[in-house]
């Protein structure tokens, strides 16, 4: 592993002005389960992608930790571990479907030292990024070895050049339950919507979210639900014990007598973002659930857009998507 010298401040402003000072080549450090074992220890790195110099660790800064919940909604402090989230009972009654999403990340082990900042903020698992010997477009070299190559666990939708899924199950929650990120930088702190917070590689190949070098994730927060909103999160893995997800679907909307009212069904696992699915929503909107639901699930065919290997993950995609929303319904 290339050494690194390590910044241990105690305030967001002070990471925030490490950052600032140090530029690219300083990284954000959580729990390190993506950024130390799964990058650094590889060198994967790429001509856009250098290693960095530096990591800044977040695990001293406070202010960074914690879960609140109150009337108006849960705040999440970005530190806060996955095994954190999975036990907090205040999360279990009106956020099942972040607490579920959390309890199917990785292994216990992992959920005890890894963050929610981290797992938001985690970069794509595609065999070519995490391959130190392919300096793939992502990586800033000239080549998407997915087109050509062993692409069965790609986007479906929305490739744009570079055809990775997006790896966070809390992200795909999150997005579900119409939840926002505070993020931290040289001026001062910013709110924005998880639905701005993700970039597809049209808009950046380099990047997987909005945030700058100089800045963080400082906590994130999800307004309560409507009263009686049903939730529900299924994750198709290859390995059972544990694994990525090939297709995950998080739904969270209101129905009365079965009828869809609102809501949002979000995918993971098909796009270079968590996806949200609105060509079911609006095939629901104002239906009966249970009889409408093949229909809408059918509904994803009109936007995928299959590589050469990964056309199963449509059908997947389809049957979760039914599943999901009538297991939400109950
Ligand atoms: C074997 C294995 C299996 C896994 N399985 C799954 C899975 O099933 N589902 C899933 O979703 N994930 C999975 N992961 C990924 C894992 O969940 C994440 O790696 C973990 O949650 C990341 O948290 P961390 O605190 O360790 O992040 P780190 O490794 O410390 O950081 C990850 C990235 O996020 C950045 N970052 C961290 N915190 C912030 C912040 N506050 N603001 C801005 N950037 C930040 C870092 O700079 C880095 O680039 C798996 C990982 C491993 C190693
Ligand atoms: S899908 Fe993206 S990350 Fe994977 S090889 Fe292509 S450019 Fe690289």
């Amino acid at each position: 592993m290339k050494s690194f010298e390590l910044y241990e401040p105690t305030t967001i402003e002070e990471a925030v002005g490490i950052l600032t000072k140090l530029g690219p080549k300083a990284k954000v450090l959580a729990g390190g389960s993506d950024l130390v074992t799964g990058i650094m220890k590889d060198w994967v790195q790429g001509t856009g992608m250098p290693l960095p110099d530096a990591l800044v660790d977040l695990g001293t800064i406070p202010a960074l930790r914690g879960i609140k919940v109150d009337q108006n909604g849960a705040t999440i402090g970005a530190f806060a571990t996955l095994t954190e989230i999975v036990e907090s009972e205040d999360l279990k009654r009106s956020f099942s479907l972040l607490t579920q999403a959390a309890h199917s990340v990785a292994s216990t082990l992992i959920r005890n030292y890894g963050t929610l900042g981290g797992n938001i903020n985690q970069r794509p698992r595609c065999w070519f990024f995490r391959g130190k010997d392919f300096d793939c477009l992502k990586k800033g070299g000239d080549t998407c070895f997915s087109v050509t190559g062993d692409n069965r666990y790609h986007a479906i939708i929305g490739g744009e050049g570079c055809y990775i899924v997006h790896p966070s199950d809390t992200a795909t929650s999150l997005l579900a339950l119409n939840a926002q990120a505070k993020i931290a930088g040289p001026d001062g702190e910013r709110m924005i919507p998880f639905d701005d917070y993700f970039i597809g590689p049209g808009e950046d190949i380099l990047r997987e979210n909005v945030l700058q070098p100089d800045e963080l994730l400082v906590e994130v927060f999800i307004p309560t639900p409507a009263a009686g909103t049903r939730q529900a999160w299924t994750k198709l893995k290859n390995r059972q014990v544990y694994d990525f997800a090939v297709v995950s679907v998080a739904a969270a909307f209101t129905a009365k007598d079965d009828v869809w009212e609102d809501g949002r069904i979000v995918l993971g696992g098909v796009a270079p973002v968590p996806y949200r699915a609105a060509v079911i929503e609006n095939r629901l909107k104002g239906k009966n659930i249970r009889d409408r639901v093949r229909q809408a699930a059918a509904g994803i065919r009109t936007v995928v857009r299959p590589m050469s290997m990964n056309a199963y993950k449509v059908d997947v995609t389809q049957k979760l998507l039914e599943r999901t929303i009538l297991e939400a319904l109950g």
